[in-house]
């Protein structure tokens, strides 16, 4: 597996919600061993679209985290709660192309057990309001969330960590939306925006995002933007199997911080995923030295409870 060409840049996107738990650092620090390893650029964003949940005090916590860790960033681009203007002028290109449209199901019409879903549990949108006329739209008595109409079209790309992978937006997605019914826009176009008028080369992020990537891709082909290369790392899993979440307190950088070094916490991330031979400390410039991508475990990384025995201590 070998990136081509000019320096990479490369961002991490996260979401300040919550403190990082060590899956959200496990995405962080690949995406900057990537960047650092070809001496690239390296973009922190925060994605704070859902004001309710985000707060700026996680962000500055975010940011303190990271440089804790030793993954430090050359820019930091705005964050998304104060794009909404961009972001309308490209809601705007989708409407001059014709391709957006008023919904105005409700969550539970959507939501409902009759609805059509994948075998994952995807909802799948099945067009309900593509087709109505002013009349019917005019009827309803309420604000409505816009939706992207998708093509009937194979969206292939070939993930630096998972391989190949397909998706047909129109069988497996649906239209989907972009603008909610309460004007704000949706991580699916903001993101698309930001990596794209950062001309971010690639994008480095939990698997859980993988399925996201055609979304992304279709709206990058509309914006006339590049696609990146996209390498979707394996989620970290607890020693009982469960994905981590920033409900797991108990791994969140607020404890880990005082039981570890950065050193200790990177050393415990590389040797779970592959990258290096001992579970022994090492600093991330240490590690940019000695990264690569081969290494990388393409399979849900499970800690193992010896990994874990710091959390006794
Ligand atoms: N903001 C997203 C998250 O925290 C990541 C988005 C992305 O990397 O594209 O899960």
């Amino acid at each position: 597996m070998m990136f081509m060409g000019r320096p990479p840049v490369g961002r991490f996107a996260p979401t300040p919600s919550g403190r990082m738990h060590l899956g959200n650092v496990f995405a962080a620090m690949v995406a900057w061993l990537s960047v650092r390893s070809r001496n690239g650029y390296f973009v922190l964003r925060m994605e704070d679209l859902d004001t309710q949940r985000t707060s700026e005090e996680y962000a500055r916590q975010l940011r303190e985290d990271l440089l804790w860790l030793g993954l430090d960033w050359d820019d930091e681009s705005p964050p998304q709660s104060q794009r909404g203007e961009v972001y309308q002028q490209y809601f705007e290109k989708l409407q001059d192309l014709g391709l957006v449209y008023p919904c105005y199901c409700t969550r539970s019409q959507l939501h409902s057990v009759d609805a059509p879903h994948l075998s994952d549990g995807t909802y799948i949108y099945p067009g309900t309001c593509r087709d109505l006329t002013e009349e019917q739209r005019a009827a309803f008595d309420r604000e409505p969330a816009w939706r992207v109409q998708v093509p009937d079209r194979l969206w292939k790309f070939r993930d630096l960590v998972q391989g190949g992978y397909a998706q047909n937006l129109s069988r497996d997605c649906g239209d989907f939306v972009v603008r909610r019914a309460d004007g704000v826009f949706v991580y699916q176009l903001a993101v698309t925006v930001d990596d794209g008028e950062y001309e971010i080369s690639e994008v480095v992020r939990g698997m859980d995002l993988l399925s996201s990537a055609p979304r992304q891709m279709y709206l990058q082909e509309l914006f006339g933007f590049r696609h990146p290369q996209y390498a979707h790392v394996p989620m970290l899993l607890s020693p009982d199997g469960r994905r981590l979440s920033k409900r797991d307190k108990d791994l969140d950088l607020g404890v880990l911080r005082q039981k570890l070094s950065p050193e200790a916490l990177l050393g415990i991330l590389a040797h779970s995923a592959g990258l290096i031979e001992k579970p022994a400390p090492i600093s991330a410039r240490e590690l940019a030295a000695v990264f690569d991508w081969d290494k990388l475990s393409t399979e849900d990384i499970c800690l193992e409870g010896k990994d874990l025995a710091f959390l006794e201590g």
